[in-house]
């Protein structure tokens, strides 16, 4: 069957996923930040830093240099440490419990909804315990979560939220931002995320101390002249007063970040068409798609999902991601459920089999491309490989 098919005719080069679009006017940012000779943490992240803002509707962000340090120095800056529990989702990215064991905190899951793919209110009640101190949702492929329900349980039983929204740039829940529930939102502007820096990410949170407070542990922990002391108002010695970390963002990745974030909309147009394509092509096929969005919500587009039970399809889901690369479509797999791994089994006891909506979605799930990179003939090939895969 698919091992001996030739590819399909019209392409000549292997369509890389999540490929970034990036234009002529980030180029010569960058140049210019170049020529200009300031490299480093400067001008062009403090203006990143306020149209995030503005953009997010929030009083402040932070720039860092990963999501992973966004969500790092988050759960320091709530005071979450050792003995305290964080509860998450088992279908994320290694980063998001990563976060909270470099924390010296515990993580600890909660089953995903099988239609939503989001973590599960109900399962997160089940999991609160006298030391559970915060929850981290994270907005799945850019729906965002049940945020009614997470918002009023981290009311009731007093933790902190923290969200996880390195897939929600541009995710909304009843005309309300993703990022702006939570004590501190954490994006990631990562190559294949909606923005992009090559490597950042940002902190959004309301309160002016917590926002100082991260600036201040991103940069070693020095007091916060330490940002401009080689300016021109003469000498300013830095004192450290606390042990931070090396996260801050350079004027380099916000130069990408400032042209990245002003198409930010457009580039979401063109993967919502995108995505209507799939749905429309995909309808009859013998695979799960996307649930559609749910009403009064805005999904930020960022993963497209086709799950593939093998006795339904006729083939695995390895064999569907051969297949596909055979085609020349570049997929990705978000995400086996993260107690699949040998490190958490081994030093938290983690089993799959205790999460099943996590570990059934895990073992199915293939995400094609859906960068707004693609042109209308990318389109076409990936609608084309996934139909002959499925047929032949
Ligand atoms: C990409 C990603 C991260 C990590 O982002 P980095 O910027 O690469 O550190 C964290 N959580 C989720 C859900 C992600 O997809």
């Amino acid at each position: 069957m698919a091992m001996t098919a030739s590819p399909i005719r019209s392409r000549e080069n292997f369509l890389v996923f999540g490929a970034p679009l990036i234009e002529d006017a980030e180029i010569r940012e960058v140049v210019a930040s170049m020529e200009s000779g300031w490299l480093g943490t400067g001008p062009k992240v403090a203006r990143f830093e306020r149209d995030f803002a503005a953009y997010k509707n929030v009083p402040h962000a932070v720039a860092v240099n990963s999501c992973t340090a966004a969500l790092h120095l988050s759960i320091l800056a709530a005071g979450i440490g050792p003995g305290d529990e964080v509860i998450t989702t088992p279908l994320t990215f290694c980063a998001t419990v990563n976060a909270v064991l470099h924390a010296g905190a515990t993580p600890v899951l909660a089953d995903v909804d099988p239609v939503t793919m989001n973590i599960d209110p109900k399962r997160v009640a089940e999991r609160v315990t006298p030391r559970t101190r915060a929850i981290l949702p994270v907005h799945f492929a850019g729906r965002p979560c049940d945020m009614d329900a997470l918002c009023e349980l981290a009311t009731v039983r007093d933790l902190t939220l923290i969200e996880d929204c390195a897939h929600a740039i541009e995710t909304e829940y009843r005309g309300r931002k993703a990022g702006a529930f939570g004590a501190f939102g954490c994006f990631s502007f990562y190559v294949t995320k909606n923005v992009v820096t090559g490597e950042g990410g940002m902190v959004v949170t309301k309160a002016e101390d917590t926002a100082a407070r991260i600036k201040m542990l991103a940069l070693h922990g020095m007091s916060k002249d330490a940002w401009n002391r080689f300016g021109d108002e003469g000498y300013k010695h830095y004192q450290v007063v606390e042990c931070g970390f090396k996260y801050n963002m350079m004027d380099l990745q916000a130069a990408i970040g400032i042209h990245q974030l002003e198409r930010v909309e457009r580039c979401l147009a063109r993967r919502e068409q995108i995505w209507r394509l799939y749905d429309e092509a995909f309808a009859n096929l013998p695979v799960e798609l996307p649930a559609p969005s749910a009403p009064d919500t805005r999904h930020g587009r960022h993963l497209y999902t086709l799950l593939i039970d093998g006795a339904r399809a006729g083939l695995s889901r390895d064999a569907f991601l051969n297949a596909m690369n055979r085609h020349k479509i570049g997929v990705g797999v978000h995400y086996l459920s993260l107690p699949e791994h040998p490190y958490y089994q081994r030093a938290l006891g983690w089993d799959p089999e205790v999460y099943p909506n996590a570990m059934r979605i895990g073992r199915q799930t293939v995400s094609l491309p859906l960068s707004a990179k693609l042109t209308d003939g990318d389109v076409d090939d990936v609608i084309e490989a996934v139909e002959r895969v499925l047929t032949e």
